[in-house]
């Protein structure tokens, strides 16, 4: 058996996704490519340019302790998503426009602490959703919360299914897994900062300037 391409991407014309003779399908355009409701494969790229439009879905049901999942861009046609591409700086912009000009917008669902001993700040997780624009390791970010600025560094980037154990985050800290080096926007994230009195509510921002 060979390696099936599975068309090309409606919206910039490369490859987007191969079916391996073991029938696993493989993104050629990075891990994010995916199949449309109508068939049609976006490449990663272009999926990476349209999460800020379609962002990816995560919602924690408490009640089941599980994590929903549900992506809007899979919803779309081929045709739709031409069009959506056609929409997108503009959709951008506007959304920068109403969340203050700043560089990098995470909207918070969620907080978690943990105390680190007496000398040592606590470490606080924050659960939620980068709008628009990257947050990096190490940056320095300001939480906006009940019309107060804190600021502080950005010491991890993990996945948002680590919302479940919202116990044990001084284990999770000491874990090999790196996690990941970059938030980008349209995907839900856990970020985590070091500060001493840090309290937010769901729907509070952390920017980047
Ligand atoms: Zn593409």
């Amino acid at each position: 058996m060979k390696d099936v391409s599975l068309g090309n991407c409606p919206i910039c014309g490369r490859a987007a996704l191969t079916e391996y003779s073991g029938g696993h399908l493989s993104g050629y355009e990075g891990p994010n490519a995916l199949r449309l409701k109508d068939g049609v494969c976006l490449c990663g790229s272009c999926v990476r340019r349209l999460r800020v439009m379609y962002p990816l879905n995560c919602r924690f049901d408490e009640a089941k302790r599980e994590l929903m999942t549900t992506d809007p861009l899979r919803e779309l046609t081929a045709e739709e998503a031409v069009e959506a591409n056609g929409q997108v700086v503009e959709y951008r912009e506007s959304l920068r426009e109403s969340c203050g000009f700043h560089n990098a917008v995470f909207l918070v669902d969620a907080m978690a602490e943990s105390k680190e001993g007496l000398l040592q700040a606590p470490l606080v997780s924050f659960f939620g959703q980068v709008l628009y624009g990257s947050f990096f390791m190490l940056e320095e970010v300001t939480i906006l919360s009940g019309g107060k600025e804190t600021k502080a560094q950005v010491v991890a980037i993990d996945e948002y299914k680590y919302r479940i154990p919202l116990s044990g985050l001084k284990d999770w800290m000491r874990r090999t897994d790196p996690g990941v080096q970059v938030g980008e926007n349209g995907y839900p994230y856990r970020l985590v900062v070091q500060g001493k009195g840090i309290s937010v509510q769901p729907g509070d921002l952390i920017v980047k300037d």
